[in-house]
Formats: C-alpha cells, sequence, structure tokens
C-alpha cells in the first residue's frame, strides 16, 4: 500500500485549518510541476506550464474535512463543540476524536449517558449541543491547562486497508482525490504538453467550496474539472431507484446536469472506451468544487469526476484505490487528448 497516501489519510486538516496538510502537499507535488503557489485562502495551486498563451486547466480536489471547534469548556472541565461541516451526530457517541492543541495532539472521548439509564425521550436525534468531549479533566481550571477555546478536534484517525485494495477512513472525502492529483502530475510529469495544468489543493469545500472559488478567481482558467467523491449505491438500504447503481472499484464516475460542461463531459466520455467510468446524473449544481468554478471567472467550463464513496462523512469513508489510479488516468489522457 502506498505509504504516502495512507500518510495523508491520518493529517488532520478540518475546514480552516489546512495548513499542515498543505504544506505535505507542496512538498510532493512539488517535484512534478514547474511552480508551486499557495495563496491566501491557504489553497496550494501547482502549475505545469504550457506554451505561452495556451489553455488552462484547473483540476481541483479539496483537502479539509469535517470537524469540530471547542467552544466552550463547563465547570467540571467537560468540552463543548461547533461542528464544522456536515457532522453525523447520531455517530458521535461513544467515539474518540483528537484534540488538535498548541502542545500536541490529546484525545478526547465523546461522553453518552448509559443505556441502562435512558429514558426514551434522550433516545431522538442528536444535536452537536446534546455532545460533549471528555478529557478527564474533572474541573475547568485542569482543562484548560490542556486546551483552549479554538482547538479544532477531529476523528481519531484510522484507516483500514483491504486485500482488494479498497480501504476505509476518517477524511477520504476528499484526500482520495487529492492524491489522485498527485498521481495525475506523476503521469504528467514527463510528457510535453499543449496547456497549463493547475493542480489544486482546495481549502474549505466543507463550508461551500470556498477556496476553489478563490482559486478559479485567481488562475482564469480555460476548463475546470472538480475530483470529489461521489456516494456508491452498492452496500444495504442503498436505493439505486432513481440514481442508478455505482460501485466501488468499477472506476471513476463521470457526473452529467447543468453544473456540467457539455463539451467537457463528451470528451471524458470519449476516453471511456480505455478507461472503465461509470456515470452519474446531478440534476442541480453539485455539491462540489465544480458548483463554484462554473461560477468564476466569468464563468468556466466545468466538469466533475468523482471517486465511488460508501458512508460519506463517517469516520470510515470507504473508497478503492483503483478507482483513484483509474480516475488519474482518465484525467491524464483528457489533458494530453484535448490540447
Ligand atoms: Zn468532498
Amino acid at each position: 500500500m502506498d505509504e504516502f497516501l495512507k500518510n495523508i489519510l491520518t493529517i488532520p486538516a478540518p475546514s480552516g485549518y489546512e495548513e499542515e496538510f498543505q504544506n505535505i502537499f507542496k512538498e510532493h507535488i512539488k517535484k512534478y510541476v514547474d511552480r508551486v503557489e499557495t495563496d491566501n485562502m491557504g489553497n496550494i495551486i501547482a502549475v505545469r506550464e504550457g506554451p505561452m498563451g495556451s489553455p488552462k486547466i484547473m483540476l481541483s480536489a479539496h483537502c479539509d474535512e469535517v470537524g469540530f471547534l471547542i467552544s466552550n469548556i463547563d465547570e467540571n472541565g467537560f468540552l463543548y463543540v461547533q461542528e464544522i461541516g456536515g457532522i453525523d451526530t447520531d455517530l458521535l457517541p461513544g467515539r474518540k476524536v483528537d484534540i488538535h492543541t498548541e502542545k500536541g495532539k490529546i484525545a478526547g472521548i465523546i461522553g453518552k449517558k448509559a443505556i441502562h439509564l435512558t429514558r426514551g425521550e434522550e433516545k431522538k436525534k442528536l444535536e452537536v449541543s446534546d455532545i460533549w468531549i471528555d478529557i478527564a479533566a474533572n474541573s475547568k481550571e485542569n482543562a484548560e491547562k490542556r486546551v483552549q477555546i479554538g482547538d479544532f478536534v477531529t476523528y481519531a484517525k484510522d484507516v483500514v486497508f483491504y486485500e482488494n485494495g479498497f480501504l476505509a477512513s476518517p477524511s477520504t472525502d476528499d484526500r482520495i482525490g487529492v492524491w489522485t492529483l498527485l498521481e495525475t502530475a506523476k503521469m504528467l510529469a514527463e510528457q510535453l504538453l499543449n496547456c497549463s495544468v493547475y493542480f489544486v489543493s482546495s481549502c474549505q469545500e466543507e463550508l461551500g467550496a470556498r477556496g476553489a472559488k478563490t482559486a478559479a478567481d485567481y488562475i482564469h482558467p480555460d476548463v475546470g474539472i472538480a475530483i470529489d467523491v461521489t456516494h456508491a449505491t452498492d452496500y444495504p438500504t442503498a436505493d439505486t431507484k432513481v440514481t442508478g447503481r455505482i460501485n466501488l472499484g468499477n472506476g471513476p464516475v463521470i457526473t452529467m446536469g447543468p453544473n456540467i460542461n457539455s463539451w467537457v463531459c463528451h470528451q471524458l466520455k470519449a476516453l471511456a472506451k480505455d478507461i472503465p467510468v461509470q456515470y452519474e446524473v446531478i440534476a442541480r449544481p453539485t455539491g462540489t468544487d465544480a458548483n463554484v468554478m462554473q461560477l468564476s471567472s466569468g464563468g468556466i467550463k466545468t466538469a466533475l469526476v468523482s471517486i465511488p464513496c460508501r458512508y460519506m462523512h463517517t469516520p470510515y469513508e470507504m473508497v478503492s484505490v483503483d478507482d483513484a489510479r483509474q480516475t488519474a488516468q482518465l484525467l491524464g489522457q483528457f489533458v494530453l487528448h484535448n490540447f
């Protein structure tokens, strides 16, 4: 298994707190590109320069993940949080989290009243205000020696690898996409290009694709492709009637719909004779970097290529590494064939 992939899955980077991850990404991608920039949002923009005046292609994958910020410490040393992004609160009780403090990482446990003591009313869907993090502090004073208001929190990192190339981890959405950017850059490194390629590890996607917006406005690309995860529908209880079936391991997913430029989509589909792909229809703006890219810089021809993912926004988002490899192939071939 790719040690680098394992490494990048375990770096904490909730939206707004991506710096540590971005520094590592920058170090890895710089050997495959001509220059690397960091903007004020914290996006990393790695550029393969094409000939002067040639088209610009922006490939964007977001590095941020969902998480929490400590917003209050009570008299007994329990920590209360606000969520960053779409947290599934029902999954929280009994879970281990990492609190990222100035002095390093400390473990916290999200507490829950024991099942023996839980009454009917208390079994309702949880709000984030119903949960607390326990660091065995016993007093506010004691807790404040270890954590501060504003420290960020992530699920405790744990990567599970399977022999068939599937893996499960928190933040697979969209670190697997960022890894795909790296694989694409690696693949194109030896090739002569007739366009410039901008590899963007974007910030704050989970809060409305805020990083991709500023990056697209800055780059002014002719074509923008977002690389993200999409919902697989190949597990028990998944409803395929309207969405169709999306399988882990059956290749990248090409999206069709109003968010997607028909020429870019057509060119991607044309590559499907050599690369296995799946299709998905999203009849509204997608919840990805593709949404804001299309609306940036006077309007950009935009597409979305996704890696199927089971259990999105849970601590074990499952994907197939082969799907990510095929996605890199698809993007690389798109760049080489069309420009
Ligand atoms: Zn995502």
